[in-house]
């Protein structure tokens, strides 16, 4: 089937506006008749459920956690991009879209990147008029970073809690319609199905998570926005809670799935201690504006490292190999995500690794404390020969910047990062993959939507730092407003849906019978044993490098884990009370579906590109090798009962505005 992506023609910029006119065609008066579902209140859904409101829509919203405000995404740290081009330096709308075009390893949709960069500038005006407190300036002007894959500094931050800010005017725009009765906000609910009405989406079944019920609720379109699927590896920067879970149940209605394998490895995250860790954390990517990585150049140094003979302070600048500024002279240590964790592996695995493990390299402020010392030593007419002085000023104004951060590696690693350099490495940190959209951010569900990070988003095959959010609030505040329109105009008159008909009945037994299955097939193991041995195989097979054998091992591997968890997990507790293990299990069965389809997936695009690298397809540089000739589409699975025969569907990329290269960050 040729997926129709709905684009209009025309010249690039035209698109979205033509959108934007044909909305305005709906009485707003007549958005009081019609319901919204939004599945998900974090930056994406919170900000979608606060305009549709403001709008005039009825909007049902749900979140697992107790309150809007613990999303995951009060996790992002580093910042939110926008072409403003506020710092003078050549930004503009088509830069930021060719960036991120290339960034992704041109592998996304040209149209859906350039509105992204064209709303950009819109968000954080938006932000600003809700009072978000970016970081400014001395003299009062909101203040940018760089972030990987650009060479200029177009990211707008609030110290190292972005997410918790920009989160904080979403939930308090929310909160505004809530209090008006516009929004009702369903807190503590978990979406376990969708329920479709003559071919379109009318509803949703979900639990009560304290009481255990069931219920059915209806509207006259769905939105979900339930975030990222990165812990399907277990083990990933990911909040705990984060799941695949409502993007899933789609899927098995009908949605299709794009992309699944694309995953972001993130390059700066404290490594992994041991066996019994359930969660790994970042170290934002704007440390990499200021901190220098590097691993030992001689593998004795590296050993006497790993053994507790030396200490990283004690290499001397010679002996150092900043491996990004070797390779990449002109991005250096900001080079995109996907390519700084591949060049860590590569490191580490040439026995270059600096912790217990031998997966760790440095991350190192020594330069950067000394370079800011010397500049307020000169500014404050002191003297700048003083070296103790110097590092004094310089680690002020590093604490200035990343305090926090630095804070919290200190907490988790007992390691004072001003005097000794941090140790990273890679891990799972985000999904470009998702839910298929079309240009409204409509599945291939009529009625039923997708955004932010759930639906396959506008980052093709890697994402850029700082780009979620802007693509999150991007699709919430100024994209499905107003293109949801297109599809409710015709139900105007039809007056509120019913939950009492076949459809929820069905769909409401479904979800019964797979919790009772679980409650009662009297296994004698947690949920966690199967997540733990699903994520070790999506990790050693799946991760950052993946080979033929490997993903057909673990696809029949991840099948048979499926199976043993059917039979052997244990849920103690009963499904009519609060029971977080049951909500755990019913998690898992979803996650233990979709790694199998991650690997297929991975498996059929016979390429490197961006995030996905495929060791028989790399340049001899060990540069990721793309194959645009059989490879430049976006694979869309279509569900067909088990993972493995999903069928493929293939929408064609077509660039008209930049031009396809080998990418070059040199
Ligand atoms: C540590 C970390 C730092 C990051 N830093 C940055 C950064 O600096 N800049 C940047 O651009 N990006 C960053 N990102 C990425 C960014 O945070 C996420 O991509 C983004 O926040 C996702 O927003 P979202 O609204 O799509 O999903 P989420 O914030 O994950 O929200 C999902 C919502 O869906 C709900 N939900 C899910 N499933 C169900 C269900 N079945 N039923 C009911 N509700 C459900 C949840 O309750 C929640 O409300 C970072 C990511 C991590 C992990």
């Amino acid at each position: 089937m040729a997926l129709d992506s709905k684009i209009p023609s025309g010249p690039i910029s035209d698109k979205w506006t033509s959108y934007k006119d044909h909305i305005n065609l709906v009485n707003p008066a007549n958005k009081r008749n019609l319901d919204i579902i939004v599945v998900g209140t974090g930056l994406a859904g919170g900000s979608a459920a606060a305009t549709l409101a403001e709008l005039g829509y009825n909007v049902k919203a749900f979140c697992f956690q107790d309150s809007p405000r613990r999303a995951h995404s009060i996790a992002a740290q580093g910042g939110i991009n926008a072409a403003k081009n506020y710092q003078g330096d050549g930004d503009s709308t088509f830069r930021l879209f060719y960036d991120t075009v290339k960034g992704g390893d041109y592998r996304a949709r040209e149209a859906n990147v350039h509105r992204l960069a064209e709303v950009s500038v819109s968000i954080i005006d938006q932000c600003v008029a809700q009072g978000v407190p970016f970081a400014r300036e001395y003299g009062g002007l909101l203040d940018n970073r760089s972030f990987g894959g650009t060479l200029v500094s177009r990211t707008f931050y609030a110290k190292g809690q972005t997410g918790q800010q920009l989160l904080l005017g979403a939930y308090s725009a929310m909160n505004r319609q809530i209090g008006r009765g516009k929004i009702k906000m369903h807190n503590r609910h978990e979406m376990l199905d969708l329920v479709i009405v003559d071919g379109k989406a009318r509803g949703i079944i979900a639990r009560d998570l304290v009481s255990g019920k069931i219920e059915r609720h209806s509207a006259h379109a769905v939105v979900i926005a339930s975030g990222g699927y990165g812990n399907v590896f277990f083990l990933s920067t990911n909040a705990m809670g984060s799941n695949v879970t409502a993007a899933w149940k789609i899927h098995k209605r009908g949605a299709f799935f794009a992309n699944p394998c694309y995953t972001q490895i993130h390059p700066t995250c404290i490594p992994v201690s041991g066996d019994h860790q359930a969660k790994l954390t970042l170290m934002s990517e704007s440390l990499r504006n200021d901190g220098r990585i590097w691993v030992p150049a001689k593998l004795e140094d590296a050993k006497a490292i790993r053994e507790g003979k030396l200490k990283p302070t004690q290499i001397a600048e010679g002996d150092r190999d900043y491996y990004l500024e070797r390779r990449y002279p002109a991005f250096g240590n900001l080079v995109p995500r996907d390519i700084a964790s591949r060049a860590a592996k590569e490191r580490c695995d040439a026995g270059f690794g600096v912790n217990k493990t031998g997966e760790a390299v440095y991350l190192d402020f020594a330069a950067a404390i000394l370079r800011y010392g010397a500049d307020q030593a000169r500014l404050k007419h002191l003297d700048e020969n003083d070296t103790a002085l110097v590092i004094k000023l310089g680690t002020e104004v590093v604490a200035n910047k990343y305090g926090n951060l630095f804070q919290m590696y200190e907490k988790i690693v007992d390691e004072n990062p001003y005097s000794t350099p941090m140790m990273i490495y890679p891990a799972v940190h985000y999904t470009m993959g998702g839910t298929w959209v079309d240009y409204n951010l409509q599945t291939t569900i009529p009625g039923c939507f997708s955004i932010g990070e759930s639906n396959f988003s506008d980052h093709g095959a890697n994402r850029l730092g700082a780009s979620a959010l802007m693509q999150g609030l991007a699709d919430g505040y100024f994209v499905l407003p107003y293109t949801i329109g297109d599809y409710l105009a015709p139900d105007i008159k039809l007056g509120t849906i019913s939950t009492d008909s076949p459809e929820f009945e069905a769909a409401e037994k479904n979800v019964i019978t797979q919790i009772n299955q679980l409650m009662n097939n009297g296994g004698t193991k947690p949920a966690d044993y199967f997540h733990k041995k699903l994520g070790k195989i999506m990790w050693d097979k799946v991760g950052m490098a993946r080979n033929e054998a490997g993903l057909l091992e673990a696809q029949a591997e991840i099948a048979q884990i499926r199976a043993d968890f059917y039979k052997e997990v244990k849920i103690p507790g009963t499904a009519d009370s609060f029971n977080p293990e049951l909500a755990k299990a019913l998690r898992v069965a979803d996650f233990l579906e979709l790694g199998e389809l991650f690997a297929k997936d991975a498996l059929h695009r016979n390429e490197s590109c961006g995030g996905h690298f495929r060791e028989e397809y790399q340049t001899p540089e060990g540069e990721a090798q793309r194959d645009d000739e059989n490879f430049a589409y976006v694979a869309a699975w279509e569900y067909k009962g088990n993972p493995s025969d999903a069928v493929l569907h293939k929408e064609e990329l077509k660039f008209e505005n930049v031009k396809l290269v080998q990418r070059s960050y040199k």
